[in-house]
């Protein structure tokens, strides 16, 4: 299987290397003819700001917009979980988002980079044991529309941190980051459908 990664900043390397684990082909995006052929594409988390304007520059933006219409799967962590929402609160104004996931994000819900922190969580579609989440500076989704299931939430009300709308996946969170590839292997089993 052959999965694309934005390339343009962040965390994206490590996505390659799960990826690669799990036995799929990883593909850096960074131009529109990067899109070929792919069946299913990584949003990697970053800056979210920065990664819109550099698919602005690219001539990313709208290639990537009409693909999440049309269908193909896409996963964003954290900043790339910015970019699905179609609507992100406290972000900058005229942020350039994809779009495409009904759910409301607010940035930085958490504060600032120094209240980063990893959490337990339960995630009933990838079974037991909890997974460890690990959120940098982390946006959370505020609301969620009626197409959209709810996967994850913080312990104690803490809010909604993973969510999937059909071929779209949100996580607030790095798995890429850990050892445990049970998001990616779950993110796989939605590009072979
Ligand atoms: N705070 C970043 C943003 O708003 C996201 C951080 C991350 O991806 N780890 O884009």
């Amino acid at each position: 299987m052959r999965i694309g990664v934005l390339a343009l900043q962040g965390a994206f390397i490590e996505h390659e290397h799960m990826l690669r684990r799990l036995g799929a082909e990883a593909v850096e995006v960074r131009l529109p003819a990067h899109l070929a052929g792919l069946h299913g594409l990584i949003l990697p988390g970053g800056e979210s700001t920065t990664v819109g304007k550099l698919a602005v520059t690219y001539g990313l933006l709208e290639p990537l917009q009409q693909l999440a219409r049309e269908g193909l799967p896409m996963w964003g962590t954290c900043a790339g979980m910015i970019l699905l929402a179609h609507e992100s609160v406290d972000g900058m104004p005229g942020q350039p988002l994809i779009g495409g996931m009904d759910i409301t994000v607010r940035r930085n819900a958490f504060g600032r980079q120094v209240d980063s922190f990893e959490a337990a969580i339960d995630v009933p579609v990838l079974g037991p044991p909890p997974f460890r989440a690990i959120f940098i500076r982390a946006p959370l989704i505020e609301a969620v529309g009626d197409g959209v299931s709810v996967l994850a939430c913080l312990p104690d009300e803490g809010g909604v941190a993973a969510a999937r709308q059909g071929h779209l996946l949100a996580t607030a969170f790095h798995p890429e980051l850990t050892d445990d590839p049970r998001f990616h292997a779950y993110f796989l089993t939605m590009c072979q459908q």
